[in-house]
């Protein structure tokens, strides 16, 4: 049976490339990069190469990069810091939008607790923030404002640069929550007028657990873990070295490659929806054109994501649905609410997400198997049996 990996919004499997380049820094180079002899100054040398590479990748300076352990750590430090260097000037409103990761949400959700005040900003149905809606919830009260650069579920982009306009013309901060978008997209944070920025190794073929937050010189953001001198004496602990060098490999791959990769990945997808868009009471979620390159989603009547899933894997198709999580809640996911879907459409949702790995062949093999599974599931389905019904009286003439 053919293995078709369509889940790398969840996480991406490591290049040869960058699983060579972290090999020697757990061989032979394991010194602690704080140490004198040569060993630890190898390791010292790899983590500013590897800074200078993240930076370059972002048109940031090497100073304005900080490692983390990941995405939700970037996310966490940014919006806290934030906060907190707000809270100073009585400053205790934030901005952002009700289609964040959780990383961003549930933080909002602890800052409210502690007494700040939080909007959050519609998408409409397309699943994108308008300029003029973060011009209008700007008050004097703002010290941030943190709106994701691309959406893990949906894949819609944000008008990233207009917003950063505006957060430095008012003189409001600008985070932006990129984990989906760096090395996927094109960014450029001084060209953005990005403040802060969050990004994850494992979104773009580095290894899990490590990521990074971008802070523009000039913010003082407050240390997220107090010990030693790592990262300006802001985030202390010895350094993950074999995957803060693999993520610099890994980004600096991505971004030299990333036009051809962009051309390959959305034609791909294209053809999925394509394929798709001719089953029956389907729909696609997000805007058409202002979407990852990778990002597949789509909404089919009558189908239970969490079945679909399973079947999907039956046939070896890794896949991921906006319903049903792992919590066991049956609530649909906050981002498919957000534009607008009803409870039982959302329920059907499917998203694939594409890489520079998937081919024409793993598209056309989906597209063979995704149709039968839906009839298949639409069979045993109530909901469409009473939506078929429904469909059938309204298309008979009144009966006199
Ligand atoms: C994956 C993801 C995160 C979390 O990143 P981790 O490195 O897994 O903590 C945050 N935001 C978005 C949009 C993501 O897709």
């Amino acid at each position: 049976m053919r293995f078709v990996y369509a889940d790398n919004s969840a996480t991406t499997p490591m290049t040869e490339h960058v699983i060579e380049a972290m090999l020697p820094y757990m061989k032979e180079h394991y010194g602690n990069p704080s140490s004198l002899y040569a060993i630890g100054q190898t390791a010292h040398r790899a983590i500013t190469k590897a800074r200078g590479q993240v930076a370059a990748a972002l048109g940031a300076d090497e100073r304005e990069i900080f490692f983390t352990s990941g995405g939700s750590e970037a996310d966490n430090w940014a919006i806290k810091g934030a906060a907190a260097l707000g809270a100073k000037k009585g400053k205790k409103h934030l901005i952002t939008s009700k289609i964040e990761h959780h990383a961003v949400l549930h933080t909002m959700a602890a800052l409210e607790k502690q007494g700040f005040t939080v909007t959050y900003l519609d998408v409409y149905d397309n699943g994108i923030v308008r300029v003029e809606d973060v011009e209008k919830a700007i008050t004097d009260d703002t010290c941030l404002v943190t709106i994701m650069y691309a959406n893990n579920e949906i894949g819609t982009i944000q008008p990233i640069a207009e917003i950063g306009k505006l957060c430095r013309e008012r003189g409001v901060l600008f985070h932006t929550d990129a984990v989906q978008a760096v090395g996927h997209v094109p960014i450029d944070v001084k060209e953005q007028n990005i403040d802060m920025l969050s990004l994850s190794g494992h979104k773009f073929h580095a290894s899990k657990g490590v990521g990074a937050l971008y802070c523009r010189k000039g913010i003082n953001l407050p240390n997220l873990i107090e010990g030693g001198a790592q990262e300006s004496g802001k985030r202390a602990g010895t350094e993950n070295v074999p995957g803060i060098v693999g993520m610099g490999v890994a980004i600096t791959d991505m971004v030299s490659n990333m036009e051809e990769n962009m051309k390959k990945v959305s034609a791909l997808r294209d053809r999925l929806f394509e394929g798709a868009s001719k089953i029956y009471h389907s729909r696609i979620n997000g805007d058409r054109e202002h979407r990852l390159p990778g990002n597949f989603s789509m909404c089919f009547e009558g189908v239970e994501g969490e079945s679909l899933l399973l079947m999907l894997d039956m046939k070896g198709i890794c896949a991921s649905s906006g319903s049903a999580c792992t919590s066991g809640s049956l609530d649909p996911s906050h981002v498919l609410l957000a534009i607008g879907l009803k409870h039982e459409v959302a329920h059907g949702s499917l998203r694939l997400s594409l890489s520079e790995n998937t081919t024409e062949e793993d598209v056309d093999y989906i597209l063979e198997v995704l149709p039968p599974i839906i009839d298949r599931l639409r069979d045993m389905s109530p909901l469409w049996e009473r939506l078929m019904k429904e469909e059938k009286a309204a298309k008979q003439p009144e009966a006199v």
